[in-house]
C-alpha cells in the first residue's frame, strides 16, 4: 500500500469508508444528533465553505468554469459550486463519501436536462494523486490534515499541475497546535493509530506552492472553538 506519512493511505481510505464516514457524515450533515464539539466543527467547516464561495465568486461568475473538488467528502462544496453553474469534478478516496455526496447532490440540485445552467457534478472515487486532466480551478479543503509535510509538498505540486488559474487549499495551521489537540482527540479517538492528524505551518505550504510555481493571492482564517482552518488561494506566479 502507498504510504501517507506515518499512517498509510489504505488506513485513511478504510477509516473514511467506515467509522470516519459515519462520524463525518454527521458532522457535515444537518441532523441534530451531534455533540457540542461536533456542532462547533460543523459551524467552522461551513464557514470555510462560505469563505471559499466568496473567494471564488468575487473574481467573477462561475458559470461554465471547470472546478476540481479533490477530496470532496459529502459534497459540502461541490453542491454550492454546481448551483453557481460550475462544471464540477468531485472525487474522494472513499467510495462511501462519494456515494453520500452523489445522493445529496441528487436531492439538492435540480438538474434541467434542456440545456439548463446547473449540471450534476461528475463524481469519481479516486485518491487525489491519481487525478488527471486540467481544470480552471482546483480546490482541496481539509484534506491536508491527512498528509505530513514531507508528503504534502508532492500533493500540493500535483494539485497545482491540474489547475490552470487557481488553487484553493485549506489546512489546520500549526499555530493552533494546543487548541487542536482537543479537536484531534475528538475526531480521531481511541488507542488505535486509525488516522493521524497533521498540522501545517503556513510557511511550509507557501514554500511548496512557490516550488510548484504558484504564489498566494488571498488568505483567510476560520476559527471556532474547536475548528481552525487556514485558507489560501494561489495563482500561477
Ligand atoms: N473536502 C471535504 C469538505 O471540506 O467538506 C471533506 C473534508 S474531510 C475532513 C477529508 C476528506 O478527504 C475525506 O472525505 C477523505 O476520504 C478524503 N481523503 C483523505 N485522503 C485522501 C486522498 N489521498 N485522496 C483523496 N481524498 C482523500
Amino acid at each position: 500500500a502507498e504510504e501517507v506519512g506515518g499512517g498509510d493511505k489504505e488506513v485513511v481510505r478504510e477509516y473514511f469508508n467506515n467509522s470516519g464516514f459515519q462520524r463525518w457524515k454527521k458532522i457535515y450533515g444537518e441532523t441534530d444528533d451531534v455533540n457540542r464539539v461536533q456542532m462547533d466543527i460543523r459551524i467552522g467547516h461551513s464557514k470555510t465553505v462560505e469563505n471559499v464561495m466568496k473567494m471564488l465568486t468575487e473574481e467573477g461568475s462561475l458559470k461554465g468554469l471547470t472546478i476540481c473538488d479533490a477530496g470532496c467528502g459529502t459534497g459540502a462544496l461541490s453542491i454550492p459550486l454546481a448551483k453557481e453553474g460550475a462544471v464540477v469534478s468531485a472525487s474522494d478516496i472513499s467510495a462511501a463519501m462519494v456515494a453520500e455526496a452523489q445522493m445529496k447532490a441528487r436531492e439538492q440540485l435540480v438538474v434541467d436536462g434542456n440545456g439548463g445552467e446547473v449540471s450534476m457534478p461528475n463524481f469519481e472515487v479516486s485518491d487525489l494523486e491519481s487525478l488527471k486532466g486540467k481544470y480552471d480551478t482546483v480546490v482541496c479543503l481539509d484534506v491536508l490534515i491527512h498528509y505530513p509535510q514531507n508528503k504534502a509538498d508532492a500533493m500540493i505540486a500535483h494539485l497545482a499541475s491540474l489547475a490552470e488559474n487557481r488553487l484553493i487549499l485549506s489546512f489546520a495551521p500549526k499555530t493552533f497546535y494546543y487548541s487542536l489537540l482537543k479537536r484531534v482527540g475528538e475526531l480521531f479517538p481511541g488507542p488505535s493509530k486509525a488516522t493521524r492528524a497533521y498540522l501545517h505551518a503556513e510557511e511550509d505550504v507557501e514554500r511548496a506552492l512557490k516550488k510548484a510555481g504558484w504564489k498566494i493571492r488571498k488568505r483567510g482564517l476560520i476559527t471556532t472553538q474547536f475548528y481552525f482552518a487556514r485558507l489560501v488561494e494561489a495563482v500561477p506566479a
